[in-house]
């Protein structure tokens, strides 16, 4: 049997005034996944427990057949494991956004959607002044502070430490993309540790202002990046690899390192597409090939997309409609006409949270899936969409569980 998931990040969302009180997904021409829904099972479930906060990484676990609430330590060691940074039993990941703020206030959490090529010597100049010591910043810490690029804004700090850290599970940081527009005083890290982290916001504000990159960004009419933004912070997470729970051999393709991460720390092939960009503007179709190429190698093939939730965060339903309409076609199709080339199947699309334009945040709550293929009886129902999935019987309060019905 081969397996394949989609993951368009974030499509569930509400009834839209400007889609004509359509939901995102009904607005959506999708032939491909109203077949799916056709011909299997629309149901709904609940990637993130209420005691969690709804993002990918929670979301992604549960959807990978892993329940969070027993194997989650933070976001940031799951995008250290996709960039191949090795954490040690004491070491401590923290995300470190590169944003823009204005006003004293979180105006965007990209930074403008910065560039990698932009964000890496940014991230050099942290590393020259910031990195280092953390005495520089508290004294008496003995750990040492490092500053990794990633993609985009999307970056990473790691304290490493051979006695404690300063961090503990009462540390308290905010994500910034839940804060759009909100004063960042608001939302500074609070907690063991805080004063490390607020320290290096404030210092990092000196180190980008005056870099060449920012300054050449704003020629170009570009937002800088004003400071860092630290938050997602935790320790490496234990996870047994999916094959030794499963059975199964997986790979993930997705741009996004927090997606991979997780991906890899189950132990799936992470496969890197030319042109996968994490933004509306990435390479659907490259996408689809890679998956398509994908199934001769491995038992399942998880394609994630985070174009919609991008759309949802700049509270364009348009561009929404646009980026689920490009899955369909260009990621969808392709996978469910190669399916059955190797025989019995089954195919799920499920967002791992919902992310709603109206708030242009994450939101808790239950996200639709579809799931077709080989002994999936249909229920006749019509579409792929969170009314028909509000109308199902078939609901998964604990998401992880969900993976045993597409492996059946
Ligand atoms: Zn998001």
């Amino acid at each position: 049997m081969k397996y394949a998931i989609v993951i368009p990040d974030g499509c569930a969302d509400e009834p839209q005034d400007s889609l004509g009180g359509k939901t995102p997904l009904q607005a959506a021409r999708l032939p491909n996944m109203d077949r799916l829904a056709q011909m299997g099972v629309v149901g709904r479930s609940n990637n993130v427990p209420a005691s969690l906060t709804p993002a990918s990484d929670v979301a992604t676990l549960s959807l990978f057949g892993y329940d969070p609430l027993l194997v989650y330590t933070g976001r940031a060691p799951l995008e250290t494991a996709a960039m191949g940074i090795k954490l040690g039993p004491n070491d401590w990941a923290i995300r470190c956004n590169l944003v823009h703020i204005a006003d004293e206030r979180m105006r965007d959490f990209t930074a403008g959607h910065i560039t990698s090529e932009d964000g890496r010597p940014l991230m050099e100049a942290m590393q020259a002044v910031c990195g280092g010591p953390a005495s520089r910043f508290v004294p008496g810490l003995s750990g040492t502070l490092e500053f990794y690029a990633g993609v985009s804004y999307r970056n990473i700090l790691v304290y490493r430490s051979d006695g404690t850290a300063p961090f503990s599970s009462q540390t308290r940081t905010q994500a910034p993309h839940d804060v759009p527009d909100q004063p960042i005083a608001d939302h500074l890290p609070k907690g063991p540790g805080a004063d490390l982290l607020c320290a290096i916001m404030e210092r990092s504000r000196e180190v980008l202002a005056a870099h060449p990159t920012n300054l050449r960004r704003q020629a170009e009419g570009k937002k800088p990046a004003t400071q860092v933004w630290l938050w997602g912070q935790g320790r490496a997470p234990s996870l047994r690899p999916f094959a030794e729970v499963y059975h199964k051999r997986g790979a993930i393709i997705s741009a996004v390192d927090l997606v991979r991460g997780v991906g890899v720390l189950l132990g799936w092939q992470r496969i890197d597409v030319p042109g996968a960009t994490g933004y509306l503007d990435t390479d659907y179709a490259a996408k689809g090939r890679y998956g398509v190429a994908a199934l001769a190698d491995y038992d399942l093939v998880c394609v994630h997309i985070e174009a919609p939730d991008e759309a949802s965060h700049e509270g364009r339903a348009d561009e929404k409609v646009l980026a689920l309409e490009r899955i369909d076609t260009h990621i969808v199709g392709p996978l469910l006409e190669a399916l059955p080339r190797y025989g019995d199947w089954r195919m799920l699309v499920s967002p791992d949270h919902r992310t709603t334009l109206r708030t242009r945040a994450h939101a808790h709550g239950q996200v639709p899936f579809v799931l077709a293929g080989t002994g999936i009886a249909s229920r006749g129902q019509p579409s792929y969409d969170e009314v028909v999935a509000a109308q199902s019987d078939l609901s998964f309060d604990r998401g992880h569980e969900l993976m045993r019905l597409l492996l059946g």
